[in-house]
């Protein structure tokens, strides 16, 4: 029997949704992993990561406001 693929909104990885997955639905088994346990947190540098992305963000924006005006 067949499960529906889903794209993790995460990775953008191509996932079986099973039946009593556990964590979100739109995410992978792996990055549902990620987030749910507070172990990996530890060892990715999950808010190191994400205080990065929103900086490069915030440089990406001003780069484009400063090519409007
Ligand atoms: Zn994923």
């Amino acid at each position: 029997m067949a499960f529906p693929i889903k794209v993790c909104v995460v990775c953008e990885e191509e996932f079986e949704l099973r039946p009593g997955k556990p964590g979100f639905a739109n995410r992978c088994p792996e990055c549902s992993s990620e987030d749910a346990s507070e172990d990996s947190a530890g060892q990715t540098g999950w808010s190191d990561d994400r205080e990065a992305n929103a900086e490069r963000r915030k440089a990406i924006r001003d780069l484009l406001y400063r090519k409007d005006s």
